[in-house]
């Protein structure tokens, strides 16, 4: 009990919307079952549940519809469960499961109960969407000794039932996969990463070649892990995005951006130099994005035409109308737009001649591509062309040789990135990575 009044003195037990235990609840309880298993030699299984919903309801601020479904869940969730068990909230999309002195048996029965009564369909109000689950599970004393270490193993195998493409689950049996275990690290680890400064921001310059000088910077983030060492954004940008992390994180970066702007650009580059930052549609769709990158910006006094967005990820699963208003909305703030990694990515030509953009951002493959092949000459330059017949900006990214940047030069782009002319930068090197770029280039065209 004293147990309970402690923690209850500090953190809250029960999470308003469902009236589940938090997870600092649950934690606390899964303690206390390990303390009673090691003395009576009963074992607890950890389940960890994933609910996945579909896209259009991420974005759908219908509060009502969600908090009804919520609810429903909530209410077939409890019914699959024993009284001794504890179902712990985690976020809006998932929870752990604590089955109390269970059999492997009993833990099959369950996990099967879950499985079947939670997916497939819920109808409020003539509304019908489908919903898949995945569970990950790993069982007291036989998989691990901390609260923590059986919660991650839970969880990526729950990782490994999404990847066999969800509505089942897994018992940990000791051949957990590397991948997955590094995926639930990775995830759990991201908020922590956040709040103790984990992340940075490096600059790569990006030059214009009608008068060879740094026309912008692109921000990019970096992770050192304690234990993982460097983690690519590319690792763990998906994963952010898929726990609704992602805001948080482009929250922190974008007032970094911010920040270092103010500390390090203002006072001599601030009107000849954008810096472009990655977002992704799922930032875009939040609400009050806008305001929140308005207010951002006026807290640190910059106006918004010193910052370029760099749109990354699928557009097509998405409503376009919607993405086109919130784009426009953006551009008429003042904000530059781009869609980068065009050409290998979801981007099409149709979306060059229908979003309200400023920027087209070939991929880097397409820089590889022209190496391997130099007939691709002719296929690329119509369509630097045709992006200029509609007012726009080409930038390629990932030029890394002299004979790349006279290639690219010829076929007319206007913004060339990549290690050639730097190497993605930390902010103290910023300004002289940028005067020497100004230099080093004005004398090459002197030459
Ligand atoms: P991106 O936006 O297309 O960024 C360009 C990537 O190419 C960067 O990798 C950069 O370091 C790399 N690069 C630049 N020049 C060269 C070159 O000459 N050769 C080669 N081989 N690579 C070059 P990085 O930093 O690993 O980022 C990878 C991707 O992760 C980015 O691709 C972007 O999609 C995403 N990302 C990075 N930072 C953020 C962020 O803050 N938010 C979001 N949403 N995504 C981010
Ligand atoms: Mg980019
Ligand atoms: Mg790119």
């Amino acid at each position: 009990m004293d147990h309970i009044n402690k923690i209850s003195n500090t953190k809250t037990l029960y999470e308003p919307s469902t009236g589940l235990p938090t997870k600092d609840l649950l934690l606390d309880r899964f303690k206390m079952n390990m303390a009673y298993g090691t003395r009576f030699g009963m074992s607890t299984a950890v389940c960890y549940l994933r609910i996945q919903f579909p896209i259009e309801l991420l974005h759908n601020e219908d509060q009502k519809f969600e908090n009804q479904l919520q609810k429903l869940i909530v209410s077939r969730l409890k019914k699959c469960v024993r009284e001794i068990d504890t179902i712990g909230v985690v976020n809006s999309t998932d929870f752990i499961i604590l089955l109390t002195n269970v059999s492997k048996e009993e833990c099959t029965d369950i996990l099967e109960r879950l499985i079947s009564h939670i997916k497939g369909d819920y109808t409020i109000k003539q509304r019908t969407v489908t919903i898949k689950i995945a569970i990950g599970t790993s069982i007291f004393p036989y998989d691990g000794r901390t609260t923590e270490q059986l919660i991650m193993l839970a969880q990526a195998q729950m990782y490994e039932v999404i990847a066999l493409g969800s509505n089942s689950y897994r018992i940990y049996r000791g051949d957990l996969h590397n991948q997955a275990y590094r995926k639930a690290r990775i995830e759990n680890d991201l908020r922590y990463a956040v709040k103790h400064n984990h992340f940075t921001v490096h600059y790569q310059p990006q030059i214009q070649l009608d008068n060879l000088k740094v026309v912008g910077v692109e921000a990019l983030i970096r992770w050192e892990h304690s234990e993982l060492g460097d983690i690519k954004p590319s690792e763990f940008i998906p994963i952010a995005e898929t726990t609704g992390f992602s805001n948080e994180l482009f929250y922190w970066l974008f007032r970094t951006v911010c920040k270092h702007i103010k500390e390090h650009l203002v006072d001599t580059y601030l009107n000849t130099i954008k810096v472009s930052v990655n977002i992704s549609i799922h930032q875009i769709l939040t609400p009050n994005f806008e305001e929140m990158v308005c207010q951002t910006l006026h807290d640190f006094g910059l106006s918004y035409e010193c910052i370029t967005f760099e749109i990354t990820e699928s557009i097509n699963l998405y409503n376009l109308e919607v993405v086109k208003v919130k784009l426009l909305n953006l551009k008429n703030l003042g904000f530059q737009v781009a869609i980068d990694d065009f050409g290998f990515g979801y981007f099409s030509f149709s979306d060059l001649l229908e979003l309200p953009i400023n920027i087209v951002k070939f991929d880097k493959r397409f820089v590889r591509s022209l190496i391997d092949n130099k007939k691709l000459n002719h296929v690329i330059s119509p369509i630097i062309e045709m992006s200029h017949n509609l007012g726009l900006k080409v930038v390629i990214e990932g030029v890394e040789r002299v004979q790349d940047f006279k290639e690219w030069q010829e076929l007319k782009c206007d913004i060339i990135q990549g290690y050639f002319i730097s190497k993605p930068k930390i902010v103290n090197d910023l300004l002289s990575t940028i005067e020497k770029i100004n230099h080093d280039f004005s004398s090459k065209n002197k030459e």
